[in-house]
Order: C-alpha cells, then structure tokens, then sequence
C-alpha cells in the first residue's frame, strides 16, 4: 500500500512543500515526490509505498549490501572498497572508545561486525532482510537479529551504528529512540547519510544516485541533522567526510543520466566528479557525498 504522510516526519509539522519529482532508475522507472518540510528542512519521499509493501523495491540483482560474492567489475570495485573501509571504521570505533560492545543496526552481509569482533569487540547486528542476514550469521554465529526487539532489554551498547540506513527506515523516530536507550551514558551513536547538498547532489540533479527513491525515504542537510541532535537530546562531535561515496554515486549516477554511454567513459567521468565532490567539500565538515556524524549521548 501507498501511504501519504500529513505530518513530517522528523519534527511533525504540517508544513511543508513538494520540491522535486525523482525517478526510480535502479529498479521500478516509478516517480515519486519529494517533499521538503519548511520546519526542519527534512526532504522526504511523499507518498512512499508502507512498510508491508517496500520489498519488491529492494529486488533488484545490484544490491551491494546483500551481497558477498562480486559478479561485476563495478561489484568488485565496491568489495574492495568495502573491505578497506570496515578497517577505517573499526580503527574508528578504536579511537572513541576503549574495545566493548558494538551493535551494527542495518549490518547487511556483516563484514563490518566480522572485522569488528576479529579486532576484539563484542558485536551484535540488526538486520531486516533474511538473506543477507543469513549470510551475516554464518559469519557471526547467530549474533544478527531480525530487529531490536530481538536483543535482550538488558544488553547496552557502547557504540551504535547505522551506516546508509537511517534513510531506509520507516519509523525512524521511534527506531532511533530504541536504540538510543541501548547506548550507554558515555557511548556513541554514528549515523553515515548522503548529502543532498553536496556538489555531486547538484551536479547530477535528478539523475543523482544519492535519491535513490523510494528506498530512501530521507533526506538530511546540516540544519535537519541539528534538528536530530536536539530531538534526541544528542551531542554532535564531529562530522567525518565518506570520500568513497562520492566516486560510487557519480558512477551510478553516470549510468541514469547517460545509459548508452561506454563503461571506460563512465568509470572516467565518475572519477572525476567523484574527485571534484571531495575537493568542494575540502575542509568544510559536512559538505562531502556522504557525511558520517558522530553523536554521543547527553
Ligand atoms: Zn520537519
């Protein structure tokens, strides 16, 4: 089913306006609206399928995140990736606090809780989708969970994560504010999104691979993602840029805006618009691709 929201849905105002009509390039071709709340700058997809009807939009073969095994240039491009950048994460983890407990709320495939628990923290995951949770829990011995009513009440987290996920999530105030009472006193809420108003957002427009509607139902700019800390009684300590992101968005977004272009063409010109992105947003915390912001409990 369709649901139309009458309220927004990060600070409930009933003002807000339609902004920009997105299509679905990875698997519908359907449009859908984006709305920007005039409140809290919020821009959401309004209407959105509900949460009942959202996975025939998450079924497509492209799906990195679920996937283990590479079956393209671009996949194995993005594993490699992937692989480097669990490490940076973990060392991450490292620097804000001493080696405890981790709960990776959106964990896909697991590879960051598996580098996690190999470096010595305790990990839990969270996710929804049964396949990838399947291949998680092959690696991490039953420790992923479908949701976070799964985990015991009790169990309190020193760091949580939720790396390009809180855009997937249809309750997310209520989803945040779980998990939020699973962090410690002294413990850390990281949320890594994609800018809407970085210099790759701009450049590709409606074509930008960032929108990526309507599985992601949100979209934050600085002042809604202050908007958050202040809802959530959350300090914000820092925002870390995502400088790989912008090189694989340009180069999904090459393929919407110019289908029939050659693939050296397309990985060329995704290099440097990805390049370009990382220089505009040079020392301006916030302004990359995608942005990782590390909150710490009030
Ligand atoms: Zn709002």
């Amino acid at each position: 089913m369709v649901e139309r929201l009458n309220k927004c849905p990060l600070c409930k105002s009933g003002l807000f306006l339609n902004k920009q009509e997105i299509k679905d390039h990875a698997v519908s071709k359907e449009n859908f609206i984006l709305c920007k709340c005039s409140n809290c700058s919020l821009l959401f997809t309004n209407p959105r399928p509900d949460e009942q009807s959202v996975a025939p939009y998450y079924d497509f073969p492209e799906y990195f995140s679920h996937e283990d095994r590479a079956k393209n240039l671009t996949q194995f491009i993005y594993q490699k990736v992937r692989n480097y950048s669990v490490r940076k994460k973990v060392k991450l983890f490292s620097g804000l606090h001493q080696k405890g407990r981790i709960l990776d709320y959106g964990c896909g495939t697991g590879a960051l809780l598996a580098e996690a628990k190999h470096q010595g923290w305790k990990v839990s995951g969270i996710e929804p989708n049964s396949k990838a949770r399947t291949q998680a829990n092959l690696k991490l011995k039953g420790r992923v969970k479908e949701t976070i009513d799964d985990l015991p009440k009790e169990k309190k987290f020193d760091i949580i994560t939720l790396f390009h996920v809180l855009e997937h999530i249809h309750d997310m105030k209520k989803t945040v504010k779980s998990l939020i009472k699973a962090l410690n006193s002294d413990g850390y809420l990281l949320i890594a999104i994609p800018n809407p108003e970085s210099w790759d957002a701009h450049k590709y427009g409606s074509f930008w691979a960032g929108w990526d509607v309507p599985r992601h139902l949100y979209h934050f700019d600085i002042i809604a993602m202050e908007y958050c800390a202040e809802t959530f009684d959350l300090t914000l300590v820092e925002i870390k840029p995502m400088k790989f992101d912008s090189y694989y968005v340009s180069l999904l977004s090459e393929g919407y805006l110019n289908p029939n272009q050659n693939l050296i063409s397309r990985y060329f010109n995704a290099f440097f618009s990805g390049r370009k992105s990382n220089q505009e947003a040079k020392n301006q915390p916030g302004n990359h691709s995608s942005n990782l912001f590390i909150f710490k409990k009030k």
